[in-house]
């Protein structure tokens, strides 16, 4: 037989030329999704949609080929195709559904190879055997079209049972898929099912009943159709795309809640959280305008933007609200076609909060505490509490500070204070005590400083100050204490004081040395009859007119 001649006088009817539209658009639809997103079993359904390319081209021959030798070499060389249409569709569901990372890369092909060569050989073969399409296969015409009705022979009915073992394989599949799948999944599983039911139903038609579609098997038609569905459907709602699944398993499985609201505040959606945390709110009915969820009104606006409101309180929960507005696709600016929400639960984060910053507040009383105590224990440490002087340890602090310049020295001691205590009581000696050192205070110049070095014993110290500056400041304490009433003696006799001076340059450099001499004065001044300031040692003083009110062996005048 020429088969060159079965590419002549072709008969090129609507149906031909329908059936190449189509694989046309196949293959273009094919192309397209061997460049979109990968998804598991993309090379699988591939595959399948090149089987089906090839089966429908070799059916727009088989349709305008007007001989039975060529239709019946047509028909036969589609079988490769026929055998890989539904061997590809099984392995894509396999992938698909259960993702079969682990299976080994090599028992697919060789699965897919075996079977097609089987087939194609029985196919092949039939010249031969005559046992696919037997003799009783004639040249049918019905509506004007010339068509094949083949006399179906027993090799033919064994191809067919081990396709059919694959096609109710991927009906096995797709039906355990769509019932094990999680709510986002089951509507394309199910659709998947329903794909590979209606080629298997259209096949039965044909085979038991048969139907047929223009005189030909309606097998290869479902098939194409379905796949269009498919490849449609990966384009109109890009279910195949793992970011669109991830989206929806995410919306069905975070533990926030999830609100979807259309354009008139109905509720289009509520995911599982969502619809524990708000029983009231329902899919279908309103939105509460004054609820915690009010928010979403204000993101169905023209032009509105994403908000985050913190702090809402939902059934003994704290919440941050999140309100998106759902953008048209061809319009963003325009009135958006409903609104999402989505509540985070920061009740622990907040519990966390307020006790990091209880605890972060009591840490701050407590140094605020320990800071007062360390002040209370170091003023403690260095004054006197009875006059609140400063105390000798203060003294050789501040003596250090004032380094080698100047200075004068004045030791004092109460005169018979111990007589005062003995007659008045301890409590009258200690407020002659704290008044006494109170007139020091109030004497003292800016810089000068008082201590209290003994029981009735006090040190005045004042930088860059002369021996005459120094026995006038005393003669003036002497005459406010024989002012001040409490110290004037009515109870008890007149509080005077002795003192003794020394001054840096000339008697002294060193703190010791200036105390020990001002110290030898103070004995002397108490020898010498005490109420008076020895500030030379037994030399004349230098009387210059300001300190004309004290002698060298100093009385002070007026007593
Ligand atoms: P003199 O003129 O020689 O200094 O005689 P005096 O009596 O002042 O000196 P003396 O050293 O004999 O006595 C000092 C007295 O000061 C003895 C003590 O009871 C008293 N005294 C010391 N510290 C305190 C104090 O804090 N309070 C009271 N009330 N008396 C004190
Ligand atoms: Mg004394
Ligand atoms: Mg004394």
């Amino acid at each position: 037989m020429d088969f060159s001649s079965c590419f002549s006088d072709l008969q090129l009817s609507s149906a031909v030329y329908t059936v190449g539209a189509t694989s046309i658009g196949l293959a273009v639809l094919a192309l397209w999704v061997s460049r979109h997103d990968y998804f598991f079993g993309r090379a699988q359904f591939l595959a399948a949609n090149f089987g089906m390319i090839w089966w429908l081209l070799v059916v727009a021959m088989e349709l305008a080929t007007p001989t039975l030798e060529c239709k019946t070499v047509f028909a036969l060389s589609a079988w490769p195709a026929i055998a890989i249409v539904p061997v590809s569709w099984c392995f894509f569901l396999l992938h698909f559904c259960f993702g079969m990372q682990g299976i080994r890369s090599w028992v697919e092909p060789a699965i897919t190879v075996i079977v097609v060569l089987s087939v194609t050989l029985m196919a092949v073969t039939n010249p031969i055997h005559q046992m696919f399409y037997g003799p009783g296969t004639m040249l049918i015409a019905s509506a004007g079209q010339t068509s094949a009705a083949f006399d179906h022979g027993s090799l033919f009915y064994l191809a067919a049972a081990i396709l059919y073992v694959f096609l109710l394989g991927s009906l096995i599949i797709a039906g355990i898929g769509a019932f094990v799948a999680g709510r986002a999944m089951r509507p394309m599983l199910l659709m998947l099912l329903f794909g590979t039911a209606v080629p298997m139903a259209a096949n039965i038609a044909y085979l038991v009943f048969g139907m047929s579609l223009a005189g030909f098997d309606p097998t290869p038609f479902a098939f194409a159709f379905i796949l269009m569905v498919f490849t449609w459907s990966i384009y109109a709602n890009r279910s195949f795309d793992l970011t669109t699944v991830a989206r929806d398993l995410l919306y069905f499985n975070v533990s926030d809640p999830v609100v979807v609201i259309n354009p008139q505040g109905q509720v289009a959606g509520v995911n599982p959280p969502a619809r524990q945390l708000l029983p009231m709110i329902s899919p279908g009915t309103r939105l509460p305008e004054d609820g915690p969820l009010a928010d979403m009104y204000r993101a169905l606006d023209d032009g509105a933007e994403p908000g985050v409101r913190t702090g809402v309180e939902i059934a003994d929960r704290i919440f941050d609200l999140r309100v998106l507005p759902i953008p048209r696709p061809l319009a963003e600016r325009s009135a958006p076609l409903g609104a999402v929400a989505i509540l985070s639960d920061v009740t622990a984060l907040r519990c966390n909060a307020r006790r990091l910053e209880a605890a972060l507040e009591d840490s701050r009383a407590q140094l605020a505490e320990i800071t007062r105590l360390r002040e209370i224990a170091e003023t403690a440490a260095l004054t006197d509490a009875l006059t609140g002087l400063g105390n000798r340890r203060l003294l050789a602090a501040r003596f250090a500070m004032l380094g080698g310049g100047p200075v004068a020295l004045a030791l004092l001691d109460i005169d018979c204070f111990k007589q005062l205590n003995d007659r008045l009581g301890h409590s009258v000696g200690d407020r002659v005590l704290k008044s006494f050192s109170g007139m020091i205070l109030a004497t003292l110049p800016d810089r000068a400083d008082a201590f209290r070095v003994g029981g009735e014993e006090f040190l005045i110290v004042c930088p860059d100050m002369p021996t005459a500056g120094m026995v006038q400041l005393l003669n003036q304490l002497a005459r406010s204490i024989s002012d001040n009433p409490l110290l004037r003696g009515e109870d008890h006799p007149q509080v005077t004081f002795s003192a003794g001076v020394a001054v840096r340059p000339g008697d002294g450099e060193s703190f010791d040395d200036l105390f020990k001499r001002a110290d030898a004065r103070l004995y002397e001044a108490k020898r010498a009859g005490r109420n008076r300031v020895m500030h030379l040692d037994g030399m004349p003083f230098d009387n210059s007119p300001d300190q004309a009110e004290v002698s060298n062996t100093g009385r002070f005048v007026g007593r």
